[in-house]
């Protein structure tokens, strides 16, 4: 325990003072001490976690025959995105503090990340599943539609080169 704080760690449940009672106490979001960035990322996972622990718990203690299988919140890197205007500034594991209107995209997409969330939360209809598939594969169709172009065009470009080189010997043999 840590003044004015309890400690949580790994499967988020109090370990210390160990009582049984304690151990049903789960710490999601801010107050989960996971030593890293405090972000509304792992408070997702950490409520996730703790909510797939409470669970089994509950079925151990339902049938004599289980044992609470805990899972554990794995130690996460800092990082952190945040919206500014139209950019985003954002650091984590593999890159240095960036910003831009690409960070944006990539991070909050086109709605502040309100679609991502919904996703990652299991909230999203199955309506909303279909058009996100569909998008993905027009996506996705038309990325091998630009690959297939890019290859003709290198193919038109040798094709171009051979015929240049042809003419040019042809021209040297008649010289
Ligand atoms: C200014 C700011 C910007 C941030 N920007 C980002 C960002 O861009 N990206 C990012 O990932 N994270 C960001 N964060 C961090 C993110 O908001 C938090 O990590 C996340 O919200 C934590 O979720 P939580 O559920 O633990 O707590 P909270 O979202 O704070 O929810 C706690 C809730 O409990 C309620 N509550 C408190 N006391 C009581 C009580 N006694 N009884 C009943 N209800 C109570 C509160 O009103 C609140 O609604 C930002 C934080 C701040 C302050």
């Amino acid at each position: 325990m840590r003044k004015g704080k309890l400690t949580f760690p790994l499967r988020l449940n109090i370990v210390s003072p160990s009582t049984a009672k304690a151990s049903r106490v789960f710490a999601i979001g801010d107050i989960a001490d996971n030593q890293s960035v405090k972000r509304a990322g792992s408070a997702f996972a950490t409520g996730k976690i703790s909510a797939v622990n409470i669970y089994s718990q509950l079925l151990a203690v339902e049938d004599e025959k289980r044992t609470a299988e805990l899972a554990e919140f794995p130690a996460v890197p800092p990082m952190m995105a945040l919206a500014v205007g139209r950019e985003a500034v954002a650091f984590g594991p593999g890159f240095d503090t960036k910003s831009g209107v690409d960070m944006m995209e990539w991070m909050f997409q086109d709605d502040l990340g309100w679609k991502s969330t919904l996703k990652h939360l299991g909230l999203t209809s199955e309506e909303e599943k279909e058009e996100e598939d569909e998008e993905a594969k027009k996506k996705e169709e038309e990325s091998a539609k630009a690959a297939k172009a890019e290859e003709a065009k290198k193919d038109e470009i040798a094709d171009l080169k051979v015929q240049e080189l042809s003419v040019s010997s042809e021209t040297t043999v008649a010289a």
